[in-house]
């Protein structure tokens, strides 16, 4: 039998219980898919589980449907072995199965393996980030980076951060247990579970991790009645010792209707990413070109790095472009040319930036009133509504953050809050501010 004949043999088995669901959802989702298989010997099938707990479950539920399972795809099996321990005896073949390891480790994570630390370029924007992170991979559940928060603007590298903590754990010790969930993802499995009453199952696959990873936390805010709930949940898994990693694409402060004591969980290593400056945005273009093995002129990439400056998923995409037509063109690229093909992604990155004064003007001018009313204190509707209407379209057409929306406002942020809120609310049930919106927007963004 071919050295990874029993590799194949396993993947078949797994998707023959997953197509038949023969030994149900969360017994499959938690425990059967960390499976690892290790050797096929003797007419014994043997795998690996990591946990005493699964190695148990296994037994006591579902050990023979999963040899039936085997016996289908492969008939000669005529045993199959759980261990716990990875005893060289039981391994095939040894060497590759190391290797092979990692592998499984990463897709069981949940991981990218093109997320590392070693593809990420340093510069002011993200030193900080980056040593944290590095921190963190090396010494996962300190208490003093337990848990870690980053926050910054979307393409800034909080994802490939996040994930190289992942990998870089993995790398140095395979065997431990990493997961990489988005929020929303995490949250569902949540629900799920609460609805099919196996809470249990779904606090042991979480509490029996070193490292978990939770994407894009900011999407919290439309949960605000499960945030206790949540809020516990955490709380839980820190006191097992997991180590907690979340990115938001805000400061915890500026995430709506935040409970206290999430916020202030948060804000036990609070580490920001910015935009990154032209120097080290053209180091981001020389390192794109090294792993692309492309040799693009310094005039490009000087060229590229000065025009796209937003962030660095949109100038990853012009670099994109640009390979692309080296490839696939006959004529040799050079800058005049360059400047063509990248023209959309300049326009793109130089839109006209929306400024809060702009929006403030327009809103005075729709309704009649002065620049003044708005930012003033009166009370009367006929200066409230446009004044809310300002605050909840400079929430929306700029990057502002809601403090200095207060500032800009002269008013608190929990002002500016529930005056977005309240239009939120009037723009179900009043066609008048529907309207409004609808007109406002696009005379300022000049459509
Ligand atoms: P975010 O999660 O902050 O929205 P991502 O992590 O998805 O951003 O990054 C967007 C893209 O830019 C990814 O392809 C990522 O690999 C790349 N990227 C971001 N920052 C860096 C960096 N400092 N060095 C190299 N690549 C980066
Ligand atoms: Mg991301």
């Amino acid at each position: 039998m071919p050295n990874n004949e029993y590799k194949r043999i396993w993947d078949k088995t797994l998707s023959l219980i997953n197509d038949n669901n023969s030994i149900g959802r969360i017994l499959y989702d938690t425990i059967v898919v960390n499976i690892i298989p290790i050797s096929y010997k003797d007419n014994i099938f043997t795998v690996y589980i990591d946990t005493l707990y699964g190695k148990n479950m296994i037994e006591a539920r579902c050990q023979n449907d999963i040899l039936a399972a085997l016996q289908q795809v492969e008939p000669s099996i005529a045993e199959f072995h759980i261990t716990n321990s990875f005893d060289d005896t039981n391994v095939n073949d040894s060497n590759e199965d190391l290797s092979i390891d990692i592998e499984s480790a990463r897709k069981n994570a949940n991981l990218k393996d093109q997320y590392t630390f070693y593809n990420f370029v340093k510069g002011d924007c993200n030193d900080f980030a980056f040593n944290v992170s590095k921190a963190v991979a090396k010494e996962p559940g300190n208490i003093e980076t337990n848990p870690v928060f980053f926050y910054g603007g979307v393409g800034l590298g909080k994802t490939h951060l996040m994930q190289s903590i992942g990998n870089e754990v993995l790398e140095r010790d395979k065997n431990k247990k990493v997961h990489y969930v988005s929020f929303d993802t995490f949250f569902s499995e949540y629900t799920d579970a609460l609805s099919s009453k196996s809470k249990a199952d779904f606090n042991q696959k979480y509490r029996s991790l070193n490292v978990l990873l939770i994407d894009d936390i900011q999407f919290i805010a439309k949960k605000e009645r499960a945030q206790d709930e949540i809020f516990h949940i955490f709380e839980f898994l820190k006191n097992e010792n997991v180590q907690i990693v979340f990115t938001s694409d805000r400061h915890p402060r500026e995430i709506e209707n935040l409970t206290d004591r999430l916020e202030s969980r948060f804000a036990n290593c609070l580490v920001d990413i910015t935009k990154p400056d032209l120097e080290t945005r053209i180091a981001i273009i020389k390192n794109k070109c090294s792993m692309r093995d492309v040799n693009l002129p310094d005039d490009i990439i000087y060229y590229l790095a000065e025009n796209v400056d937003t962030n660095v998923r949109a100038l990853e995409n012009a670099f994109n472009k640009i390979v692309q037509f080296i490839k696939f063109s006959k004529v040799k690229i050079n800058l005049d040319l360059a400047k063509e093909v990248l023209k959309p992604y300049i326009e793109e990155n130089n839109k006209k930036e929306i400024t809060v004064q702009a929006i403030i003007e327009e809103v005075a001018k729709y309704y009649n009133i002065k620049v003044e009313d708005i930012l003033g204190s009166k009370r009367t509707a006929t200066i409230a509504k446009p004044r809310q209407i300002s605050m909840y379209l400079t929430r929306k057409l700029t990057s502002e953050s809601l403090p200095s929306l207060g500032k800009k406002f002269n008013r608190d942020h929990s002002t500016v809050i529930s005056g977005i809120n309240k239009i939120d609310k009037l723009l179900k049930e009043d066609t008048e501010v529907l309207q409004a919106i609808y007109d406002l927007e696009n005379v300022i963004k000049g459509n």
